[in-house]
């Protein structure tokens, strides 16, 4: 969280669907608090699938370049993904995450009380899933054989100290400022890598003794999600391996209502990627309809985690009294506002 500099060079890639909606509205939100950041600077760039029909590359090597040269951080957008296997696509976010060495997933859960929350849920959803993002299974490393009995699949799963420590720094970082960090992982079963998980996080606050004022739990990756629907205000932040983390952020999302209002950031300890954690929405792209609530906090979390604390709050308390109060909502949310209506709400409260 100490990235802040002097000059501060945004990298935007709406790729596609209602990435190019929504990140334009994402855009105004941080020029509207533009005086708390000294030298802004925006930079267009392109990827993504419509990107890859048109020019034969998901990832142009020019889009990539400004990144690692000019760019502090970026703003995606959506991919949307092709229904068949596309021989040469390949998703650009996830080669993103991997040349920019972005290996955190942070993603705020946070329930809008007048938002109709899953049946049952207590509406009081406020947490953070901080989530590895470069090993485990999605290692990619499977083998499929035939034996005498037939056919046999095996994945690897890799599990590193060196993975495991820095996600658990990254969110006892996060955990300095909430009471409580959740460690999710299976070592009962799993007992060598969810071991090494474990091990390896328990020890962080060794390394670093400021970590040591927060409260560490752990909790076995199936009761945890059962928690999360029981009684998610037990959890604050929650750190998991790739797997475990992926499936809980998405069914933390569950928990808050529309996929229009969460947001995430993909982060590094050089480069911080802000994106809505939705798709592309192919069923309303075009409308003038998505929910620009996503992308936007999105921008503020990626403008908190530069450090540029004050402009990231403004953009937050613009963006939660509107949602609160409910007058200026999308149709995902119940409402009748457009994606125009709302950025404009929210500039006009900054
Ligand atoms: P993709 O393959 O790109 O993920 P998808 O069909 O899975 O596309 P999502 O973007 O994941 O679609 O969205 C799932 C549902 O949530 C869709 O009905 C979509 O319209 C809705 N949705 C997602 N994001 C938003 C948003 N920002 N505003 C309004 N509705 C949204
Ligand atoms: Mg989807």
């Amino acid at each position: 969280a100490t990235l802040a500099r002097k000059n501060l060079t945004i990298g935007l890639i709406p790729a596609d669907g209602i990435g190019q909606e929504v990140i334009p509205a994402a855009r105004t939100a941080i020029e509207a608090v533009g005086s708390d950041i000294p030298s802004l600077k925006f930079v267009d760039l392109v990827a993504g699938f419509e990107t890859f029909t048109r020019t034969g590359t998901a990832l142009p090597p020019e889009t990539v370049e400004s990144l690692k040269e000019e760019c502090d951080c970026a703003l995606f957008g959506s991919v949307s993904s092709p229904s068949r296997k596309v021989v040469g696509y390949s998703s650009p976010i996830v080669a993103l995450r991997k040349i920019l060495d972005l290996y955190a997933n942070i993603r705020p859960v946070v329930s809008a009380k007048q938002v109709s929350p899953v049946v049952g849920v207590p509406p009081d959803v406020d947490l953070v899933v901080v989530r590895e993002n470069t090993e485990c299974l999605y290692i990619k490393q499977e083998e499929l054989r035939v034996t005498d009995h037939g056919k046999e699949a095996r994945a690897t799963r890799l599990i590193t100290e060196r993975a495991s420590r820095r996600i658990g720094q990254m969110a006892f970082d996060i955990a300095l400022n909430r009471p409580r960090q959740a460690m999710i992982h299976k070592s009962n079963v799993l007992s060598v890598t969810d071991g090494l998980f474990r091990e390896t996080v328990r020890a962080v606050p060794d390394i670093e003794p400021k970590y040591q004022k927060v409260t560490v739990m752990e909790q076995l990756v199936d009761s945890a999600v059962y928690r999360l629907f029981r009684e998610p205000k037990v959890f604050d932040v929650m750190v998991a391996p790739n797997l475990y983390g992926d499936i809980l952020s998405d069914a933390a999302a569950a928990l808050v209502g529309s996929l229009g209002v969460v947001p995430s950031v993909n982060a590094g300890d050089n480069f911080v990627m802000g994106e809505p954690v939705h798709g592309s929405a192919p069923d309303i792209v075009g409308q003038g309809i998505a929910n620009p609530v996503a992308s936007i906090r999105s921008a503020a979390l990626m403008l908190h985690h530069l450090g540029y604390i004050k402009g990231a709050n403004r953009i937050d308390t613009a963006v939660d009294s509107v949602v609160r109060e409910a007058a200026y909502l999308t149709p995902d949310l119940g409402g009748t506002a457009r994606t125009e209506d709302v950025v404009n709400e929210i500039v006009k409260r900054i």
